[in-house]
């Protein structure tokens, strides 16, 4: 699974607030999972920066956080299937000597009016953007346990709660995220595993490049800040929601949409 790794660099300092820390970003080839890859790095943590299909671009993301002082590696996996998922948390507890934070950003649209969706696009996007994180958070669990701490972020989407006409399997798998991210952060609360999600509005990057004109216009018309948000302003929270700062936070969801669910 691990197709290549890079020797730690010096941005260990103590005064970083996830100095010491090693975190799996999934999906972090690109877009919003690039940016919270990147994010976690300059706080200090070592990133393991998982990606499907696009190995250039995730050794272009680890080099990028090489650049930055701080321990990257990449690892192919696909986290749609549960033997995977599995042998990716493994290999990066065994290569980079345990899991402290989990981001489970790793996405896909398959939009479309579900009257005439393939049963291989309903199972699909379920499989990846829902199963996925949770066997991902299923095999991360049990380091987790043993550190006595750990800390998830689940990637859900505004078009979870505010519906979209053309989206019912995205909008169902990351509503489905969010009744997972409640539930886990219930069930393990005693073990002080902190489970939150965040929920992008109107990001720039390829996944909405790819949406239709008509698509793009109407959300940017609904949005309060008048402009689309970037990969890093959801970054941010991702990093607050590991950071020592919000060890009093769990079960939540933050939206990151410039107000587009004000309504
Ligand atoms: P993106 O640019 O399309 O990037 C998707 C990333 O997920 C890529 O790194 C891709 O890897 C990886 N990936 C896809 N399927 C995978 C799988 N089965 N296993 C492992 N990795 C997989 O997407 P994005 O726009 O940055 O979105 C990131 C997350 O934010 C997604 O969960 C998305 O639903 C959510 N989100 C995005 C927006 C937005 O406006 N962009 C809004 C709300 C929520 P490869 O490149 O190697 O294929």
């Amino acid at each position: 699974m691990l197709t290549e790794s890079f020797p730690p660099g010096g941005n260990q300092e103590r005064t970083l607030p996830l100095a010491g820390k090693v975190a799996l970003v999934t999906g972090a080839s690109r877009g919003i999972g690039r940016a919270i890859a990147l994010d976690l790095a300059r706080a200090g943590a070592a990133v393991a920066v998982n990606y499907l299909s696009d190995m250039n671009a995730a050794q272009a993301v680890a080099a990028e956080i090489i650049q930055l002082g701080a321990s990257a590696s990449i690892y192919q996996a696909d986290v749609s299937q549960s033997k995977e998922a599995s042998a990716l948390v493994e290999e990066v507890v065994q290569n980079l000597g345990g899991l402290d934070i989990l981001v489970n950003n790793a996405g896909i649209s398959r939009d479309g009016l579900l009257l005439t969706a393939r049963d291989e696009d309903i199972e699909r996007v379920l499989r990846v953007n829902l199963l996925g994180a949770i066997f991902v958070s299923r095999a991360a669990l049990r380091h987790f346990m043993r550190r006595g701490a750990g800390r998830i972020v689940n990637i859900s989407s505004v078009v979870g709660f505010l519906g979209s006409s053309g989206q019912c399997l995205y909008a169902a798998s990351k509503q489905g995220l969010v009744g997972f991210t409640r539930a886990l952060a219930r069930e393990m609360a005693s073990r002080r595993i902190l489970v939150n999600a965040v929920a992008p509005g109107y990001i720039q990057t390829e996944m909405t490049e790819a949406l239709p004109t008509a698509i793009r216009e109407k959300y940017l018309a609904r949005i309060p800040l008048g402009r689309i948000g970037t990969p890093k302003e959801v970054a941010d929270m991702v990093l607050f929601l590991v950071s020592p700062s919000a060890s009093y936070i769990t079960g939540q969801v933050f939206m990151v949409d410039g107000g587009l669910t004000l309504g």
